[in-house]
């Protein structure tokens, strides 16, 4: 288990640079290499998460530093395709034949076995109200050959869920 122990000589060294800066304009890159089997693993159609041993945490996607407790997390686990929806929100398309806004699903996954949630599109087919919190999901990856990114799950799916069919049946039950 790597702890950062570096970080507080990095803020002892940080240093004023004066001057106008336009950070819009700045790209930056960085390391890829310790995570590089998250996207080798996209591309076989198979998901990963990366373990925290320092605080159990499991990130999907990846990060390279435990936001928690500062440890590099350094621990693949494999995950399942399925996952909940932890929060949504919607974008608006504009009906090209009534120009009405219609409303369209993004919504915040957080697969089986991982601890973080991350933002998706849902399967087109699916309207927005019928999205809820909790919704189970399963990811929709692409035909064909894949790039090795999370482009790669063009969706998430709505699949079957035990939980909605009991309250159904309770509804029923009681009128
Ligand atoms: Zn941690």
């Amino acid at each position: 288990m790597r702890k950062l122990e570096y970080i507080k000589k990095e803020y002892a060294r940080t240093r004023t640079m004066p001057g106008k800066w336009y950070l819009s304009s700045c790209r930056y890159k960085f390391n890829i290499t310790p995570v590089r089997i998250f996207f080798d693993m996209l591309k076989q159609r198979k998901l990963v998460g990366l373990k925290c041993m320092g605080c159990n945490h499991v990130y999907f996607p990846p990060k390279l530093v435990c936001p928690r407790c500062l440890t590099m997390p350094d621990k693949w686990v494999g995950l399942r395709e399925t996952g909940v929806i932890a929060t949504f929100t919607a974008t608006y398309d504009k009906d090209e034949k009534t120009g009405e806004l219609v409303p369209v699903p993004i919504v915040a996954v957080r697969l089986d076995g991982a601890d973080t949630i991350y933002i998706v599109e849902m399967n087109p087919n699916i309207k927005f109200d019928d999205v809820y919190v909790g919704m189970p999901v399963k990811a929709k990856w692409r035909d064909g050959e894949l790039q090795g990114n999370l482009n790669d799950i063009e969706y998430f799916d709505a699949i079957d869920d035990p939980a909605k069919s009991i309250t159904e049946d309770a509804k029923a039950g009681g009128n």
